[in-house]
């Protein structure tokens, strides 16, 4: 770096002294290490996001402006932290140092942010001399599989042959070889293997995909990381952009990939000025082409870089350590790391058998309340589950005992549109007037447009049933379902209020292909459908289920989950994914069973089980104090109705036996007979009456 600072005076000596004051001997050597490469790998919660922002504190204390830092994270809220954290040291020790030296720190800002996020920025202030317009727009998810969408309808790809894959898969597709910089054919021999016979559609699909984006001035989420590493690699424009930095900071190295490895290659040529920190353990981005090799070939690709570990552990008490250290011992590959803390005391982590479902869901409220307490805020506990959807009965028993929370890495359940679909066929059974309801159920009919909708709910609501309904005319797309339709909506509304399950089983098997037609991702979706289903269990009528469920207030008409007020306490629920680097005092791992954590959706081979069990790991090493690990016994069928069949869960294979003496077990309900839980009895009546109708059918 040009500007570094060789021999300080004693003034800022003593700048450098207060910066470094708090660190370990390791985390001192990170923080002060000079301009040649730096990589720390380090485990979790041995304080390499805390010596990245104290690096970023010394940098600038060193003379290095600001506004030439550039410092990358995983998502902006980690930024923001980070930014601020520097910035309170800053302010702490420009309070202590004198004259032009406390006036350095404080002034300007580094560049902070997601690797899209700076792309965005970068885009915009050179993307001219590339030849993009200055008012590009940035395409989220959703915009590029509707314009993927559009392609293959031109193409007549998805039309006619309906095996075609569907828009989302095609994204997934082109954006893995893309970000993983692999060719068309070993991404689908190695992930797509049913996609194989596209190939060659696959490829015009793309061709047309980025022909249009270039027309229309729009960049995808790859395109941003494509044409920052194009900028960078262009011979007049490269050192312009490279030439705005002196320093480069990359935190969860790890979860980046070979696109943002090269970014950061083509930012700092010979490495100089950059520092990298990340953990191989926790390396969960596999799914999305994140690689540990840049991690791996850090050294490689700068060969006088210096890797530095990390051993102390600040984060959790030695009890907690052992059970996550134990986890991740499992692994089958990984750098042996010994964490330590000094953090003795404190409870085993609780690992806490539940019936079921609902009884979980009680227990964890109960001792989030009971910490709450004893002066645990909301804030600083979290809930922690592998798929959005499960925490769903979590979700609903929350909003009924008045337990304000907020989620990250997910809609809130009842906000996702696929199940306000579901819940509308009810809502409309319960009150035909209800035209929110009626307009939204009617719009999933094919061949139903916004004003035969219209017309429909107002000939619904002068009557009190559905019998203005019964042989309407109606568009002939609509003609062959619409017998059922109202036949179902006649059924809803003249069932016993008590049945919800039912209920929802019946509009479940009408809304489902549906919904599989209309949205994308429809596997994903019909497992939240029928977690609706198994919610309405836990109802005796409908109406106390919609009005638990109050789908539409005010406060949900927003896409996401809003940042609630800032004085207010909450408590967070978070996919492991989005829990990543954070931390909390009380952490509850929840649904720790297999099928879920190991996903069955992700158990494909065992590179994904290795991903699942660092993710697993990542979970519960984000518990600070108390860690509580639980998983329900049974799992209810959907599809019976009320609670009547149900299938048996096993624990996570993560904690197996031998793990047990780091745990101390219980029962979330101790008083549960134990003959109860020993008879795994799964037929019902329900079910061998079904099993014996199916016989003569
Ligand atoms: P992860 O791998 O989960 O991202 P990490 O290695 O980035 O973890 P941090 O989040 O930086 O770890 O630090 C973990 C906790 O330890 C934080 O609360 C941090 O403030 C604290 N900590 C880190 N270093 C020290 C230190 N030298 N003295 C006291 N507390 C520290
Ligand atoms: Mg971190």
């Amino acid at each position: 770096m040009s500007t570094g600072v060789s021999a300080p005076a004693t003034a800022e000596q003593a700048v450098f002294e207060t910066i470094l004051r708090d660190l370990n001997p390791g985390q001192r050597a990170a923080t002060s290490h000079g301009d040649t490469p730096l990589l720390i790998v380090a485990g979790a919660g041995t304080g390499k996001t805390a010596t990245l922002a104290h690096r970023v504190a010394y940098l600038i204390a060193r003379g290095v402006p600001p506004g030439r830092i550039l410092l990358l994270t995983f998502t902006r809220r980690a930024a923001s932290e980070m930014l601020r954290r520097t910035d309170a040291l800053l302010r702490s020790v420009a309070a202590d140092a004198e004259g032009s030296a406390a006036r350095a720190l404080t002034d300007g800002h580094v560049w902070g942010g997601t690797f899209h996020a700076i792309a965005t920025r970068l885009l915009r202030m050179h993307g001219e001399s590339i030849g993009l317009p200055p008012g590009f727009t940035v395409l989220d998810r959703s915009d590029a599989e509707d314009l993927m969408h559009a392609v293959r309808t031109g193409l007549d790809l998805g039309g006619t042959r309906r095996r075609f894959p569907q828009k989302g898969t095609c994204l997934d597709i082109y954006s893995r070889c893309v970000n993983a910089a692999e060719p068309l054919a070993h991404v689908l021999e190695t992930r797509y293997p049913w996609c194989r016979d596209d190939a060659d559609g696959l490829k015009a699909l793309f061709a047309g995909y980025v022909e249009r984006k270039e027309a229309n001035h729009v960049l995808d989420y790859d395109d941003l990381l494509l044409f920052w590493r194009g900028m960078l690699a262009d011979p007049a424009l490269g050192p312009v952009v490279r030439g705005r930095f002196d320093a480069v900071l990359v935190d969860e190295y790890q979860d980046t990939n070979a696109l943002q490895a090269d970014i950061v290659a083509l930012l700092r040529p010979d490495g100089s000025g950059v520092t990298a920190v990340g953990d191989d353990a926790q390396a969960i981005y596999g799914f999305r082409a994140a690689t540990v090799r840049n991690i791996l070939d850090f050294p490689t690709r700068f060969p006088d870089a210096t890797v530095l570990t990390l051993e102390r552990n600040y984060r959790s008490t030695q009890p907690i350590l052992d059970a996550t250290n134990a986890v991740i011992s499992q692994a089958a590959e990984r750098y042996e790391k010994d964490l330590f803390t000094d953090r003795q005391g404190g409870a085993l982590p609780a690992l806490v058998t539940c019936r079921d479902e609902n009884e979980q869901a009680d227990y964890v409220v109960e001792r989030v309340l009971g910490h709450r307490e004893q002066g645990m805020s909301l804030k600083d506990q979290a809930v922690l589950f592998r798929a959005a959807h499960h925490s769903a009965v979590l979700e609903l028993e929350l909003e009924r005992r008045g337990v304000p929370f907020v989620k990250y890495g997910g809609l809130k359940f009842v906000e996702m549109a696929h199940v306000k679909d579901l819940v509308a066929f009810l809502r409309l059974a319960e009150n035909p007037h209800d035209s929110v309801a009626a307009l939204r159920v009617l719009g999933l009919l094919p061949g139903i447009g916004p004003r035969t909708a219209g017309t429909l709910a107002a000939t619904l609501a002068e009557g009190t049933d559905f019998e203005s309904w019964v042989g309407r005319d109606v568009p002939s797309a609509t003609s062959v379902l619409w017998p059922d339709f109202v036949a179902l909506m006649r059924t809803l509304a003249s069932a016993p209020a008590s049945d919800v399950a039912g209920q929802l089983h019946a509009a479940r098997a009408f809304y489902a292909p549906l919904a599989e037609h209309r949205y994308d991702n429809a596997s994903a979706r019909l497992a939240d459908l029928e977690q609706v289903e198994a919610l309405g269990t836990r109802f005796a009528d409908r109406t106390r289920f919609l009005t638990d469920l109050t789908l539409d207030g005010p406060h949900w008409t927003g896409d996401f989950a809003g940042p609630p007020l800032l004085d207010e306490d909450y408590l967070i629920l978070s996919t492991m994914h989005s829990a990543k680097g954070l931390e909390w005092r009380a952490v509850y791992v929840i649904h720790a069973a297999d099928g879920n954590i190991p996903s069955d959706m992700a158990t494909g081979d065992a590179a994904e089980i290795e991903e699942e069990r660092r993710l697993f790991y990542v979970a519960c090493t984000r518990a600070r104090d108390v860690l509580y690990v639980t998983h329900p016994l049974r799992y209810y069928a959907v599809g019976r109705g009320r609670s009547d069949s149900y299938g048996y869960a096993l624990r996570t294979r993560f904690i197996p036996d031998r793990m047990l003496p780091l745990f101390e077990a219980s029962q979330a309900a101790p008083d549960a007979s134990p003959a109860d839980e020993a008879a795994p009895v799964v037929a019902t009546t329900a079910s061998i009456r079904a099993m014996g109708s199916a016989m003569w059918e």
